[in-house]
């Protein structure tokens, strides 16, 4: 990509959308990094009457290279949470990375010893943690390298993970350096483990049955919240199995009230059961979150002001001014129809004007 250049345009006759429903046609201002107060600029573009949407935050993505950012960007998605990268050198040059989606990481995660994980091609031994101690270890290296939030993976009880004990150390420890906790669980068991885990963020949905009851109310009477990533699990389960349980699941999560985030696991590299595409397959789990029950303005937050108030990005997720100019403006009404968000006319991260794809 050549010079991030930052528009500083009106954009009027957009249709913005403000948590709820798409207000009637207005200006916003493009203000370079930021949005605006007032309505005009030197330039002006004219939307047409189309939706202004705040920047896509996927909550659960694996970046390698500036490449898988830029193709977020190019669907909309101007914030990228990854949760698996190393070493802290490719985080630091993804971090730095401007005009193109913005990058987070939990860095290296914590796995268990014999876990599926720690057979993951390239998989640093440095990430096993076995007692308390060594998740508590983990997590001052991941401060020292300047995670934005600490990643365990848990398993079933027996299954190779960290014992609970030791994911209650991990989280501990990160709210303790003032970082959140995301675990990582795809099985039943695993569910039961991150949540007695006390972490604040539980990713993934179970693929080998209904979650139980209790562990959906611990979650739904807390602050706590859940990236389904039902594309991933969608993936993992390819073939003859129906994704039937993966929505019940998602459906029970959301009709108890436990706060959902969407996020899709997206990846490229070997190691991850399934591939998933960087930015288009947000609005395919989008379409499984519509599936499961929840409305077009449910699933618009949980891309935008839900995540940006689950991991304190107090600088986006709404559109008004002095936030970030991350914006996605798109043909129709993904409040009325979540498939619209694919309609996309025009993408800027952080008021850079983004190539779509
Ligand atoms: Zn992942």
């Amino acid at each position: 990509m050549g010079e991030a250049t930052p528009a500083h345009i009106a954009l009027v006759n957009v249709r913005v959308f403000d948590g709820h429903r798409l207000l009637e046609p207005d200006a916003v201002v493009i203000d370079g990094p930021v949005i605006g107060a007032g309505s005009t600029a030197p330039e002006i573009v004219d939307a047409e009457g189309a939706a202004l949407l705040p920047g896509l935050i996927d909550s659960h993505v694996h970046v390698y290279e500036q490449a898988d950012l830029h193709r977020l960007a190019a669907w909309g998605v101007t914030t990228g949470l990854d949760m698996a990268c190393w070493p802290a050198e490719r985080a630091s040059a993804l971090r730095a990375a401007v005009g193109t989606a913005d990058f987070r990481t939990a860095g290296l995660p914590a796995i268990g010893a014999a876990g599926p994980h720690s057979c993951m091609p390239g998989m640093p031994s440095e990430a096993v943690v076995r007692t308390p101690e060594e998740a508590r270890r983990h997590v001052a290296a991941r401060v020292a390298e300047g995670v934005d939030y600490v990643k365990g993976v848990a398993e079933a009880p027996g299954a190779g993970g960290p014992d609970v004990e030791t994911l209650q150390a991990l989280a501990a420890a990160a709210r303790d350096a003032g970082l959140l906790s995301v675990v990582h669980a795809i099985t039943t068991g695993a569910y039961a483990t991150a949540v007695a885990s006390g972490a604040d963020i539980v990713t993934h949905t179970p693929i080998d049955g209904a979650i139980d009851p209790s562990d959906i109310t611990a979650l739904a009477g807390s602050s706590r919240a859940v990236v389904p990533t039902i594309t991933m699990m969608e993936g993992i389960l390819a073939g003859p199995r129906p994704i039937d349980g993966l929505l019940a699941n998602l459906r029970a999560l959301h009709t108890a009230g436990v706060t959902i985030v969407a996020g899709t696991d997206a990846n490229t590299q070997p190691g991850p059961p399934a591939r998933i595409e960087h930015g288009s397959s947000l609005h395919h789990e989008f379409e499984l979150m519509a599936d499961a029950g929840m409305s077009p303005a449910e699933i618009l937050r949980s891309a935008t002001t839900v995540p940006a108030g689950v991991f304190g990005l107090t600088d986006r997720g709404q559109i008004r001014p002095g936030s970030r100019s991350d914006l996605v403006l798109v043909d129709g009404d993904p409040t009325t129809d979540i498939r619209d968000t694919r309609n996309i006319r025009a993408v800027w991260c952080a008021g850079v004007p983004q190539r779509l794809s």
